[in-house]
């Protein structure tokens, strides 16, 4: 199971192994496809292989480490989604997860909107020519400057996130001379980690504006009542890594409700709800994700159910899934650097990244699995500590895995379904090099996100 949504910090001191890791896997050299991208597989000579190109041609012509796509994998998941979800739904990829210019055009291509956050996700977005209308704009702090540029650039909604934003958008709108389409997004006091939810939660937290106290109803009266608003709709997102679709029902029940209340108070029935994203991948085989189409199934289902007893007109639904689209398509690659054994306590594997190029593991206690990828091995598994190379001993990658007991410095390994937060969440910290963004597809490879330069450093530092 997957421990990857409570932030717990680095554990300096537990060098016992916890046992939250099962026993070895039986064939150390298999690859498990729910946990690697479509295109991954092992080549007659044992060595693994991405868009039809090894691991190794590619560790000697990108470097370690280095995140390779497998842009394949990236196109088919965005389709299963936009075709799962069908002509009366959106499906906006959350662009927080991993955005860059090339993405944006396979969106594009594939029919998808895109959620953004910051002018930063804004202008890459626009600049690889996804169509404003498409595109829908969040946060709970957005700048004047970037509301600004949001409204002028035509963003096809923004979601409200508190009352000040509610007055500060439609203000400048007004003086934009604009109408913005926007959403109110609520907190429905649901929250949802991987495999449970928790129906009562508290609405203590820094997102939307509270369904439970009549605080959401309320920003609804004054949205409607300001001329450069329309409000199209209400948003709800409930957590990240989510297996289970009851957190999704409850929410769907409480947005419904409260659209039925708005219409019986002010006599529209808004158009458009927004269930969100964070909908679970694989990170190892234990973790059971749900198909794109039995998600939109459910999510249709309650949707229907929920407005036919409130006899609501059924809205258009839209979500939002990041990690669920990048995270499967994407594995890091690594080089052993050194192997540490440390009797009867653990071994310790270092590679040449780390919390630099994944912060996870640190900061969410996220789970992960290795594999050796630069050839096949028949040794015993050995269990490990896969860590980075920072000055910090929080600094790990995988917890717990097996490796071959031969490892040795110089083998390649990776980690995979690193496509989501990892780049997107990446540091310089110990003036590291972010890592380059690799596409891989039928035989050919393309660098999208270059690797980070001594010199880039040196420019930001301007002595
Ligand atoms: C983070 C976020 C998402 C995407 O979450 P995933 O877990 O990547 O699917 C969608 N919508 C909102 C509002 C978010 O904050």
């Amino acid at each position: 199971m997957s421990r990857s949504a409570h932030p717990a910090g680095p554990r300096h001191a537990d060098v016992v192994p916890e046992g939250h890791y099962t026993a070895p896997p039986t064939d150390l050299n298999a690859l498990d496809s729910k946990v690697w991208a479509q295109t991954v597989t092992r080549t007659p000579d044992g060595v693994v292989s991405v868009g039809g190109i090894d691991v190794k041609k590619l560790a000697e012509e990108f470097g370690t480490p280095a995140y390779f796509m497998d842009e394949t994998d990236f196109r088919a998941r965005a389709r299963a989604w936009r075709t799962a979800f069908g002509e009366d739904a959106d499906v906006f990829y959350a662009g927080k997860a991993f955005l860059s210019r090339a993405v944006v055009r396979w969106l594009h291509a594939e029919g998808l909107n895109l959620d953004v956050c910051s002018g930063g996700e804004l202008t890459t977005a626009l600049s690889a020519g996804m169509p404003a209308d498409r595109i829908a704009f969040h946060g709970n702090n957005k700048s004047t400057e970037e509301i600004t540029r949001a409204i002028s650039s035509g963003v096809g909604r923004i979601v409200l996130d508190s009352f000040q934003e509610i007055v500060r958008v439609a203000h400048i709108a007004e003086s934009l001379g604009k109408r913005q389409r926007v959403q109110i997004r609520v907190t429905v006091g649901v929250e949802a980690h991987t495999h449970e939810f928790i129906a009562t939660a508290h609405e203590d937290q820094k997102f939307g504006i509270g369904l439970a106290d009549g605080q959401a109803a309320e920003a609804v009266r004054r949205a409607l009542a300001l001329d450069g608003l329309e409000l199209i709709g209400i948003h709800s997102h409930i957590g990240s890594q989510i297996f289970d679709m009851a957190g999704f029902e409850v929410a769907a029940r409480r947005v419904v409700k409260l659209l039925a209340e708005i219409r019986d108070e002010h006599g529209v029935e808004l158009p458009e709800i927004d269930l969100g994203g964070g909908l679970g991948i694989a990170y190892t085989s234990e973790d059971d994700p749900s198909e794109p189409h039995e998600i939109a199934k459910a999510l249709h289902e309650i949707v229907t159910r929920e407005c036919e007893s409130a006899k609501l007109r059924t809205p258009r639904i839209s979500v939002e899934p990041g990690r669920a689209i990048v995270g499967p398509t994407a594995f890091t690659l690594y080089e052993v650097g050194t192997i540490k054994l440390l009797d009867g306590l653990r071994t310790y594997v270092s590679v040449d990244g780390g919390m630099s190029d994944n912060i996870r593991t640190a900061l969410y206690d996220a789970e992960y699995s290795v594999a050796l990828v630069s050839r096949v091995s028949e040794a015993e598994p050995m269990l490990v500590r896969v860590v980075g190379k920072h000055c910090e001993s929080g600094d790990i990658v995988v917890r717990d895995a097996f490796l071959p007991a031969d490892l040795a410095p110089g083998d390649l390994i990776a980690v995979p379904a690193t496509g989501a937060y990892c780049r997107s969440m990446a540091s310089n910290y110990n003036h590291a090099l972010r890592p380059p963004v690799v596409a891989v597809r039928d035989g050919e490879a393309r660098v999208i996100v270059r690797r980070e330069t001594e010199e880039d450093l040196l420019h930001l530092d301007v002595g």
